[in-house]
């Protein structure tokens, strides 16, 4: 199963993908580190892979699930907040309670039900215990994902029953030189007025999987900065390929070009052989800068 929507650039974020492609996403977890925004973000992420009903590819954006994910009206992703009405909200230990009576409860249109905890962390030491048998063996129709800025705010035993994932201090996979250089090749090969230039600037892939899948991002990135040249979006830290594309390539050769990238991304990613799509990359590069003439 192939799960989109996630950044490939985060570790964690793989770790998550992969841990709902192998269809282990643990049924309790803590989301700590990072901003609100990106943290609910995630989660709803997560919720919609989870709750999506297609079989190859979640979530698939497409489906009556994903459809109400997306405007935030599945009735089984379930959304919590601290109790206001205080100067400083917090979980009260009833609506904790509503919580967990509700995670009994069988899901209304999915499989599973899936509730999003922001600022779980507002949760105070009688709230956090009420919530302990329920996270230590949740029901098998229910997940429940915390949200908050840090896990300091809890309790040990909390801690020991959810699985962490921390988006603080992650370290981001930057390309190495060899993928920046290999991308600069293939991006100024496509103004050759030979066919032969992107074949041999692609040859550098032949029985290096690992160097074509960290370079089309990079690729990607470089049609992406010369379409925002096009439009005058003042790109001052654009590298020099992607100038020199912009001074050649009509704007839909360079929309073209990021489709097929993606495209291309997403077939390697299903494990597709790796010389038939090194010749479909040039075919594809070559007819997208072809069109415009
Ligand atoms: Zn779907």
């Amino acid at each position: 199963m192939i799960v989109k929507g996630f950044d490939s650039t985060s570790p964690t974020e793989n770790l998550i993908a992969g841990s709902i492609a192998a269809k282990r996403f643990p049924h309790a977890v803590l989301i700590e580190g990072d901003s609100a925004e990106r943290r609910l973000m995630l989660a709803e992420k997560i919720a919609a892979a989870l709750i999506c009903g297609n079989a190859d590819a979640v979530p698939c954006g497409e489906c009556r699930h994903c459809a109400k994910a997306l405007r935030r009206t599945h009735p089984d992703i379930i959304y919590r907040e601290p109790d206001s009405g205080t100067a400083s909200p917090v979980y009260k230990v009833d609506s904790i309670r509503d919580t967990v009576d509700d995670s009994y409860i069988l899901p209304n249109e999915a499989d599973i039900k899936i509730y999003i905890l922001s600022d779980a962390d507002k949760m105070n030491i009688q709230s956090q215990n009420a919530f302990l048998k329920t996270l230590e063996e949740p029901p098998a129709h229910s997940m429940f994902i915390l949200l908050c800025s840090s896990k300091e705010g809890f309790l040990p035993t909390i801690l020991s029953r959810v699985t962490l994932f921390s988006l603080g201090e992650e370290v981001r996979a930057q390309p190495g030189e060899d993928a920046i250089n290999a991308a600069n090749a293939v991006a100024l090969s496509l103004l050759d007025p030979v066919e032969y230039g992107i074949v041999a600037a692609a040859g550098v892939f032949e029985k290096n999987q690992k160097l074509l899948l960290e370079t089309l991002p990079v690729i990607e990135e470089i049609f992406a900065a010369a379409l925002r040249i096009k439009f005058d979006a003042g790109e001052e830290t654009a590298p020099e390929s992607a100038r020199v594309l912009a001074g050649k390539l009509s704007r839909k050769a360079l929309l073209n070009l990021i489709e097929s990238t993606e495209r291309i991304s997403l077939a390697l990613g299903r494990n597709a052989n790796l010389n038939l799509t090194i010749v479909r990359l040039c075919t594809c590069f070559r007819s997208a800068v072809k069109e415009q003439e």
